[in-house]
């Protein structure tokens, strides 16, 4: 007989996924602050005896991490540790009918547009007065800030539409009130996040608005460092470009998912963009935002890719040098129009043009960090690690680009501080150097 776990009522919060799931787990954890109850994001005390899992639904292997994270604390609650087991996010919202019955141990699942049933099941009512405020899990000096949820967008491969919902942008107003209040509490960066960032707006002000945004958001006192992610590049909006380059505290860095090369692929995928036009709309943001750090992802292994639209794209890659690259292989996700081709390319076949991707970009990365050695960069510590200080560069976002270490032995940084930073040596992804000062 399962046994009370004789712990008082604290819930702990566990998120898997993107940056916009953990954006809605800090939402929801100052939401239950603000209604006096006690909760944590992924404490290790084991003090907690009821369980919010924030899941990613996105592909294959993040699914399976959701369902493997579930199904641990299943295991803890049938062991008595603890009380209650409450599922949310992308793969509750695509699979709630079939979970409900795959797993009953969990007391309740939730949609990701469901914050306030969520918070009710909880004992916490919602808090229109915290709109605007959140309690951040990432360091102090930076956080995530999205402008938006859900996509408009017909990509055939995604299935977070699905999951997100039809496009809809917070007001200026709201997200430079967010910005305020993030900064007020220490913040000196934030990553400027959505599903589609370059359509904000559109929606709620029927025209692109976020040139407006970025110009309202560098006027914000003591934000440093604003980093635009998710940039879409069919209609890429140029008009951000000029304020970008004149803005000091706008990053010079873009990250703008391409997703592949290949008209033949381009099309199957739906992407709304040619191969010339993906060429023509990078090369101006790289004249017009000079020095500019330039993130994209890549998909291979798309129903319809050949041989020879691989051979296409690892050109393209080796042409067009980006700075920071990250590759999926394709996942066969139900209910996207993906789903109706056949997925024609073999797993294993996949995994080498990934891989043969990856390879290529290490390549590019090691000669662009070795043309940093003797440079002096700006640098924003974030975390001391063993013998090392790690920090990083304008060019640099948390967590998926590369990263700066200093010697904590002959160097001292106050994490969170900005310091000048003598680049010594090179690796593949990171740079290691010298405080100045
Ligand atoms: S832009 Fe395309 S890939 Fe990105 S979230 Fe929307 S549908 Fe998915």
């Amino acid at each position: 007989m399962r046994t009370k776990s004789l712990k008082p009522n604290k819930i702990n919060i566990v998120t898997l996924g993107c940056s916009k799931n953990l954006v809605d787990s800090e939402v929801l954890l100052s939401q239950l602050k603000g209604n006096d109850i006690a909760a944590t994001h992924e404490s290790e005390k084991n003090d907690a005896n009821i369980i919010v899992v924030n899941t990613c639904g996105f592909i294959d292997n993040a699914k399976q991490e959701s369902i493997d994270t579930i199904l641990q604390y299943v295991d803890e609650k049938e062991a008595g540790n603890i009380d209650k087991l409450y599922v949310t996010g992308c793969l509750s919202h695509r699979y709630k009918d079939e979970l409900e019955g795959e797993i009953p141990q969990v007391d309740a699942w939730f949609g990701t547009l469901e914050l306030s049933n969520l918070l009710r099941t909880l004992g916490a009512d919602y808090k229109h007065e915290l709109i605007g405020e959140r309690l951040i899990t990432t360091p102090q000096h930076y956080a995530y800030l999205k402008i938006s949820e859900g996509c408009n967008r017909p990509c055939s491969f995604c299935a977070i539409p699905l999951m997100r919902g039809k496009h809809v942008s917070k007001s200026i107003e709201q997200i430079v009130l967010e910005a305020r209040n993030l900064v007020k509490n220490g913040t000196k960066e934030i990553m400027l996040i959505a599903q589609d960032s370059t359509f904000y707006g559109i929606d709620l002000y029927g025209e692109r608005r976020l040139a407006e945004l970025l110009e309202n958001l560098a006027d914000v006192k003591g934000l440093e460092w604003i980093r635009l992610h998710y940039a879409y590049p069919s209609q890429f909006p140029e008009e951000i470009l000029p304020i970008m380059a004149a803005k000091d505290n706008i990053c010079k860095y873009l990250d703008i998912p391409v997703q592949h090369i290949s008209d033949n692929v381009l099309k199957i995928m739906r992407r709304g963009i040619s191969k010339r036009r993906t060429y023509e709309v990078l090369n101006k943001i790289k004249q017009e935002v000079p020095n500019i750090t330039l993130r994209t992802t890549i998909l291979v292994g798309h129903p319809g890719e050949t041989e020879k639209d691989f051979e296409e794209l690892k050109q393209f890659i080796q042409d067009f040098q980006f700075d920071r690259l990250g590759v999926f292989t394709y996942s066969h996700e139900e209910n996207t129009h993906a789903h109706t081709l056949v997925d024609d390319v073999p797993a294993e076949i996949k995994q080498n043009r990934a891989e043969e991707l990856m390879a290529l970009q290490e390549e590019i990365s090691i000669q662009k960090n070795n043309a940093k050695i003797g440079k002096t960069i700006k640098v924003l510590f974030d975390r001391k690690e063993g013998d090392y200080f790690i920090g990083r560069t304008e060019a640099d976002s948390p967590e998926v680009d590369n990263e700066v270490l200093v010697d904590a032995r002959t160097n001292f940084a106050r994490l969170g501080d900005f310091a000048k930073v003598k680049i010594t040596q090179a690796e593949s992804f990171d740079l290691i150097g010298q405080i100045l000062e």
